[in-house]
């Protein structure tokens, strides 16, 4: 026993993460079996949701910093406007097509497996349901540009971020060589954040073990048998996208093994899947992208930040899963133009929504709205959600780093050493270690000794 505990303290992190997934996941479906007071009110409600919250909060502490740095020096590292403009373009049009391609996928797999057929509509109707509705596609244009940067900065409103630090780098590129202390120190504040992402990940084991505890303890299996078949269609499909679809259009713009791909994502996954988060993972994904699988920063910098926010491929898949399922517990026929209104308001409605927990069932709300299909149905997923949603999370960050590594590749900015090196970017407990001599080389300069 304290063999393997002592073999699981010195593996890499991805195993120690993997561990305490399985781990926490047992304990969770243990305590949710059990159901004793005590526990869910001091440990489950209590230390587990602590250093849950905890957890999260420390991730979304890295996110503002890691990507206004990181893309600053990924715009003035790229230099050159035209191919800023074409990497851009490139980026924004892939995540796009992903998207429509992901909800097309979730229709064809939807008519074939028919999930909500003969399902107790009245089980639904009694239900009440509001949820907010989102902002036009126009308004959410607009609003890309931040009228104050600071309050943007603040709110952790990543579409705004992105376009403020990228006017900042084009201004940087044009002062020139004047510049060249701002850019100095933009690069250490860039290699600091990253930093302090190593640190943050060292405990991501704890923070994983105590979400997913937290999770199953709540939520149990007893809440699928009423949606199994709707569960089961939005599994398959997302299992395909990401095995299928996303692996052979990275193999075929690529020629990278899917293999060597996935098992470089596997603790950005495992992070995407215990928050719910996109955005949250963005310091995973940007880790594991460029150290593992070799996409240079200033490509990544861009593409996973953006992704994180307009690439919702799982997210689509559970749009148009759960758009049928309604529809035929509803007896609906939702027609040619209904499935082009789900492919449309899908794609667009990932663009202009954050990668947080449960923002996809917001955005249901919005094809739903579209379609004229009524708002009650959602109460019956709204209770498999969050387990769904740690499945399509998983999906969006994954369709994230593909179309990054593409774009990598198509614009010569992807180093094919790393990706070939099984043991590139692995972190490991010595991987905070401190520097001694620098340690010495600081307390000389900052406690200088008095001279003899
Ligand atoms: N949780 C998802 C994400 O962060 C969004 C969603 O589908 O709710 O990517």
């Amino acid at each position: 026993m304290t063999h393997a505990i002592r073999r699981l303290l010195a593996a890499n992190l991805t195993t120690q993460i993997l561990t305490a997934l399985a781990l926490g996941s047992a304990l969770g479906l243990a305590l949710n079996y059990w159901h004793i007071p005590f526990l869910q009110e001091h440990l489950v409600n209590g230390l587990f949701s602590m250093v849950g919250q905890m957890f999260l909060n420390a991730l979304q502490m890295l996110v503002v910093p890691l990507v206004v740095f990181s893309l600053l020096c990924g715009v003035v590292g790229i230099g050159d406007l035209k191919v800023l403009g074409r990497v851009g373009g490139l980026t924004f049009v892939t995540y796009l097509a992903t998207t429509a391609l992901a909800v097309m996928t979730a229709l064809v797999f939807a008519n074939i497996f028919n999930p909500g057929m003969g399902f107790d509509s009245l089980h639904m109707a009694s239900a009440d349901v509001s949820v907010a509705t989102q902002d036009t596609a126009w308004q959410i244009l607009a609003n890309i540009i931040p009228k104050n940067p600071v309050q943007a900065l603040a709110n952790g409103e990543m579409l705004q971020i992105i376009f403020y630090v990228i006017v900042v780098g084009i201004a940087v590129l044009m002062i020139g060589s004047r510049a060249k202390a701002f850019v100095e120190g933009c690069t250490f504040m860039n290699e600091l954040a990253m930093k302090i992402v190593e640190i943050v990940m060292a405990f991501a084991p704890i923070g994983v073990f105590c979400l997913i505890a937290k999770t199953f303890a709540l939520e149990g299996f007893g809440l699928f048998a009423p949606v199994i078949g709707y569960l089961a269609t939005i599994s398959l499909t997302l299992v395909f996208h990401l095995c299928v679809t996303l692996m052979v259009l990275l193999y075929v713009c690529t020629g990278l093994s899917p293999r060597a791909f996935l098992r470089k994502m596997r603790s950005a996954q495992v992070f995407a899947f215990s928050t719910s988060s996109s955005n949250a993972t963005i310091p995973a994904s940007m880790q594991c992208v460029t150290q593992r699988i070799g996409v240079d920063r200033s490509i990544a910098s861009f593409g996973i930040p953006l992704g994180a926010t307009i690439n919702m491929d799982g997210t689509a898949i559970m749009h148009g899963v759960a758009t049928v399922f309604l529809a035929n517990a509803y007896g609906i026929d939702l027609g040619f133009g209904g499935y082009m209104t789900i492919i449309s308001i899908s794609v667009l409605a990932s663009i202009g929504t954050a990668g947080v927990p449960g923002v996809g069932i917001v955005m249901l709300a919005m094809v739903l709205n579209q379609l004229g299909m009524p708002l009650d149905g959602i109460a019956i997923i709204l209770a498999v959600d969050r387990i769904i949603d740690m499945m399509r999370t998983v999906v969006n960050i994954t369709g994230d780093a593909v179309v990054t590594t593409i774009v990598a590749q198509r614009v010569g900015k992807l180093d094919r050493a790393v990706f070939n090196d099984p043991d590139a970017g692995i972190l490991t407990p010595a991987t905070l270690d401190i520097d001694h001599e620098a340690e010495a080389a600081f307390a000389e300069l900052t406690h200088p000794k008095a001279e003899a």
